[in-house]
């Protein structure tokens, strides 16, 4: 990720980014769980979530990338 130390809003974001990938792992598990136990409705469930969770991180990614780009212009340049 690419984030600057100390501004408020990388962290809010890189925030809610690591919030929602611990909640996709989380959700990863429960999918291994219901097909484990042959629950197709469950699992449907689950792999719908998943693609929900999967949608917002990229939505934070984006964000936090528009972000930087922004108020950090310098950092943009320089980051590989
Ligand atoms: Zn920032």
């Amino acid at each position: 990720m690419n984030f600057v130390e100390g501004c408020a809003e990388c962290q809010r974001l890189s925030g809610l980014y690591e919030a929602a990938t611990l909640e996709w792992f989380r959700v990863q598990s429960q999918l291994g769980i219901a097909e484990c136990l042959r629950d197709s409705e469950a699992s449907a469930g689950i792999v719908a979530e998943l693609a929900a969770i999967a949608k917002r991180r990229q939505n934070l990614r984006d964000s936090l990338a528009e972000h930087v780009a922004q108020d950090h212009p310098a950092r943009t340049l320089t980051a590989g």
